[in-house]
């Protein structure tokens, strides 16, 4: 609730319409223990008197009425009449969709055409026909006005409901017995009540105006009873001679309709979970850089050297290190792992070095990333992207959500080729039935024509490698690209992957949280946990004699096939979360070897040879094996 209010003081609109809501309420709440004229009482020797004239603040009417005292009452009562027509049309419409979106079928279908048949008929029409069949007056203005809403929320809270009683929460309820009402009371109407404050938060400006447009036409309030409408409505014949007439009550309608929708768009924000969180705040296109200080390029031929990168997620007042001083490093035509638990940091590091990583909420604050002796990160926006599916290519891990569901995938190849090579159309569109042959898609000349849906996952994520290749890169990452598969057909992946590979010598660093695929695919691998890289090598080395304990126990969870039975082990705990991280090893809980010293301290990543642990007391003793293993 705190943070409910803070939001809503945070957006300055919504408050400022909040704070002249609460102005005019407040108003409306004391006008009758104000000293004001009464509100009705008639003397034609006043008639149209200015504003600020003697005894009247706001000038007289038509009949010498005090306006003040009108506008005052008036509010109140047109507040009052939008508030209830809200009400009413809220409950009446969410008890409607919410019967029709729980029990489907045949009820939604009967209530639904009902509704629709209302709102066939235009708005202000059938508020006219509702209040011309009842007779003029208040009361009826007021029915009328809830009336022609109740489809409106009835509608809108039965597509909520249909998506919320398909749920597995409600089947759950439902095999445990609870009847319809209860489950409707208790599971489903919690879940609506947000939309319902929000659809009336948003719409009960609207239901003011209405009921003012039809006291204004003389169907609403009827004289000498002052409403806004028909303030405005009997200030109409003296618009020209006697302007502030209609003035008066037109600004208090301007003020309180302004007021709600933009309280009312303040409370949505607020109220809304996904808004709340900043999913829709749009990410920058590169992410922002902030290095207090840029370390010295590594030396040595590596295609892509990562040095020290740092990438952190502030997410309110908490700082996720999701990538903590990271380096790693891959030669032309070789094939890097990079393995860990998920969550470890593993596709925050790829994502850092071509600046993918969303931001806000996510920082790169320290290291560097070469590509031929370029520093990806910080890079300008322009070089970065034409290096970004051109040289440096990216396999996701969802074909399905990274592929664009309305085009051919033989068009959004060609488009990937067309954005990085001026190249005509035919030739980009042959060059991509070419890719496809490539990634052995069979038929390739009319899967090309196919749209995404139209593929199995095996072939999507395909095309999604043919998309990686579509301009020669040196360099893939692939982020976890076959874990959304099945074995078999990932293992026809990882062997396309590991033929391209050789036969363009390309250089690959694959994200995977499995040490079978690994073992298959990589020259050198680098285990990471927590943000961190614990144990690096070469694959047969780290796999015959691991030095970690986190790597020990990685690879003992992989089942081996034609072994007999051995047992499988898991590593009991979890992660630790990377905002608040233990000093000394993030591992050590978790560890049966941890000593004291190993919460303790910064503990460096130690090298030998070609190997590097990060551990006080590593399973192999490195330095005897040779390095190499
Ligand atoms: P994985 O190794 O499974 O690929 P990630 O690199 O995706 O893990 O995530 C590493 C950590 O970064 C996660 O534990 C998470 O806490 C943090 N993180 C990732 N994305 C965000 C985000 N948008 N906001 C806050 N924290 C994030
Ligand atoms: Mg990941």
């Amino acid at each position: 609730m705190t943070k409910f209010l803070f939001l809503i003081v945070r957006n300055r609109l919504a408050a400022a319409g909040g704070i002249v809501l609460l102005l005019v309420v407040v108003l409306a709440l004391v006008t009758p223990l104000l000293p004001l004229q009464p509100p009705n009482v008639t003397d034609t020797a006043d008639r149209f008197l200015g504003p600020l004239a003697p005894g009247h603040l706001l000038g007289t009417d038509h009949l010498g009425r005090d306006l003040l005292s009108r506008l005052l009452w008036g509010t109140r009562l047109s507040l009052a009449v939008g508030f209830a027509a809200a009400v009413i049309a809220a409950v009446i419409g969410a008890a409607i969709g919410i019967v029709a979106g729980y029990f489907g079928g045949r009820t939604d279908n009967v209530i639904m055409r009902g509704v629709d048949m209302l709102m066939a008929f235009p708005y202000i029409l059938l508020a006219l026909a509702i209040v011309a069949a009842l007779g003029p007056g208040l009361m009826n203005a007021l029915i009328a006005v809830a009336a022609v809403n109740v489809p409106f929320f009835a509608r809108n809270i039965r597509g909520i409901t249909v998506g919320i009683a398909n749920k597995e929460f409600v089947e759950a309820a439902k095999l445990a017995g609870m009847g319809h009402w209860r489950i409707i009371g208790l599971e489903i109407l919690p879940n609506v009540l947000p939309v319902i404050v929000i659809a009336m938060s948003t719409t009960i400006g609207w239901m003011i105006l209405e009921t003012a447009g039809l006291s204004f036409l003389g169907l609403g309030s009827q004289p000498p009873v002052a409403d806004l409408g028909s303030m405005l409505g009997e200030a109409r014949s003296a618009l020209i001679t006697n302007p502030h007439t209609s003035v008066v009550p037109g600004v208090m309608i301007l003020f309180i309709v302004m007021g709600i929708n933009l309280l009312g768009d303040g409370v949505r924000d607020a109220l809304d979970p996904r808004l709340r969180s900043g999913a829709l705040t749009r990410p920058m296109a590169a992410t922002t850089v902030r290095r207090e200080s840029v370390p010295e390029a590594a030396t040595g031929e590596s295609l892509l050297a990562v040095r020290d990168l740092e990438t952190r997620f502030h997410v309110g007042k908490r700082i996720f290190r999701a990538v903590n001083k990271v380096s790693l490093t891959v030669a032309p035509g070789e094939c890097l792992g990079v393995i860990g638990e998920s969550g470890s940091g593993k596709s925050v590091t790829a994502l850092s070095v071509m600046g993918l990583v969303a931001s806000p909420p996510g920082v790169i604050t320290g290291g560097r990333a070469d590509y031929r002796g370029a520093d990806l990160v910080g890079m300008p926006y322009r070089k970065l992207r034409r290096l970004r599916g051109d040289r440096i290519a990216y396999i996701f891990q969802d074909p399905l959500a990274t592929l664009h569901p309305l085009y051919r995938v033989g068009d959004q190849l060609a488009e990937a080729i067309t954005v990085h090579h001026a190249v005509g159309r035919a030739e980009a569109q042959a060059r991509a039935v070419e890719l496809l042959n490539d990634v052995r898609i069979p038929n390739a000349e009319s899967r090309a024509r196919a749209y995404p849906h139209e593929l199995s996952g095996g072939m999507r994520q395909r095309v999604g490698i043919a998309m990686a290749l579509a301009n020669a890169p040196d360099i893939i990452i692939a982020d976890e690209p076959t874990t959304a598969l099945d074995v078999t057909v990932q293992a026809q992946i990882l062997a396309l992957l590991e033929d391209l590979r050789r036969a363009r010598g390309l250089a690959v660093v694959f994200i995977t949280h499995d040490f079978g695929v690994v073992g298959q695919l990589c020259d050198r691998v680098s285990v990471m946990y927590a943000g961190r890289v614990v144990e690096e090598g070469p694959t047969d080395a780290v796999l015959a004699a691991p030095a970690h304990p986190y790597t020990r126990r990685l690879i003992a969870c992989v089942p081996e096939l034609g072994q007999g039975r051995r047992k499988l082990h898991s590593i009991p705990g979890l992660p630790p979360p990377v905002d608040n991280l233990p000093e000394g090893c993030a591992f050590a809980p978790r560890c049966d070897k941890a000593q004291d010293a190993c919460r303790r301290g910064e503990i460096p990543l130690d090298p030998t040879g070609a190997r590097a642990v990060r551990c006080l007391y590593p399973e192999e003793d490195l330095s005897v094996r040779g390095g190499t293993g």
